[in-house]
């Protein structure tokens, strides 16, 4: 099977060329084609020789998914697709228009293994991780759809990017290569359930990205009934490695915090949000729950202005998201909810219109 060049970083498809007896100046050549020109055949490679091209096209493929499926909101100005990567699985992505801001929201894993109750993802299982030439792809493909330059890259798709935290790094350097997709890193979010051990490697390694952390409970057992990965990282621990985060790299978080009606969602709930994150340096994004399973159901307008009052109240920077775009994203993996399966293959996300 032929190999997605993508997966290929500059030191790998230089080691390549060089086998082949090529000019350095190839490398450049070749990533300026793929990642500035967004070119999606070898054949369009003009500046390579034809012998060259060939070869290229005999052992790499530019493109590996194709569009099963595309969903355009136009009351939420959203764009959700639907890929078919290489071997037949599905994953989504989204592209959200706020005014000048493009936001595209990615996958990084087939599915997720952590079951967070309120996400359709969850309940898929993990079927495997993306590769980064799978997360680029989906960054590519989407600019050529798009209608506005992409200004942020959101990984809150499909999947926990932690837990798939090389290939998730690769792809983000790709992403923000100056001499490639040229994304700022400060703009490239990666979203978390709250994997602690690997929110402390970004905060050793100095990774210039920004981190957000969907915490959605203020306290243990409350964070464990609707994320299971609270067992292995208690809410205190998480806490404690977005204190050290914010120390080390001395840049602010994103907290997300999804409202489900009777579940996180009181006053008590509000005034203790602003307790357990005093101290760090974050904002706190609010999102009314947008899960397909009515246990988890949004509360009433009236009560998320309420939790707004409070949490609008403290000196913070606290902002209650519109829903805009957030229908079909609340959470990492919130893409799925409102999908429906088809029957036979437990892989495929059958989409339906986006909920207004
Ligand atoms: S919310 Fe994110 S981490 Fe939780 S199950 Fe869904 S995709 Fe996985």
């Amino acid at each position: 099977m032929k190999e997605n060049i993508l997966n290929l970083d500059e030191t790998q498809l230089s080691d390549y060329l060089q086998l082949l007896d090529q000019p350095r100046y190839r490398t450049r050549q070749i990533m300026k084609g793929i990642y500035v020109k967004n070119y999606e055949e070898f054949s369009r490679f003009s500046d390579l020789p034809k012998a060259l091209r060939a070869e290229l096209d005999t052992t790499f493929l530019l493109r590996s998914f194709t569009l099963e499926d595309q969903i355009v909101s136009p009351k939420d100005d959203t764009t959700k697709f639907l890929w078919k990567l290489n071997d037949g699985m599905m994953i989504e992505s989204v592209i959200i228009y706020e005014g000048k801001r493009t936001t595209f929201c990615i996958s990084s894993q087939v599915g997720c293994a952590l079951d967070c109750k309120f996400c359709a993802t969850g309940r898929m299982g993990l079927l495997r991780n993306l590769t980064s030439g799978e997360i680029v792809e989906q960054v590519l493909l989407m600019k050529k759809l798009s209608r506005q330059p992409v200004t942020n890259i959101v990984f809150m798709g499909m999947g926990e990017p932690l837990l798939n935290y090389d290939a998730v790094i690769r792809a983000a350097d790709l992403i923000s290569d100056p001499e490639g997709l040229c994304i700022s890193r400060k703009k490239i979010t990666i979203s978390t359930s709250g994997i602690v051990k690997n929110i402390r490697r970004l905060a050793d390694e100095q990774q210039p990205y920004s981190l957000a952390i969907s915490l959605n409970a203020v306290d243990q057992t409350t964070r464990e009934r609707i994320m299971p990965i609270a067992r292995k990282y208690p809410l205190g621990e998480l806490l404690e490695a977005a204190r050290y985060y914010t120390r080390k790299t001395g840049k602010r978080i994103t907290f997300e915090y999804v409202l489900m009606d009777g579940l996180n969602s009181g006053e008590q709930d509000a005034h203790r949000l602003l307790k357990i994150t005093r101290g760090i340096p974050s904002k706190i994004n609010i999102i009314p729950c947008n899960s397909d399973d009515p246990l988890y159901a949004p509360p009433p307008d009236e009560k998320v202005l309420a939790f707004d009052q409070i949490v609008n109240g403290a000196e913070r920077t606290i902002t209650v998201r519109n829903r805009k775009g957030w229908d079909i994203q609340a959470a990492c993996g919130q893409l799925y909810a409102g999908n429906r399966r088809k029957s036979k293959q437990k892989t495929f996300i059958e989409s339906i219109p986006i909920k207004q």
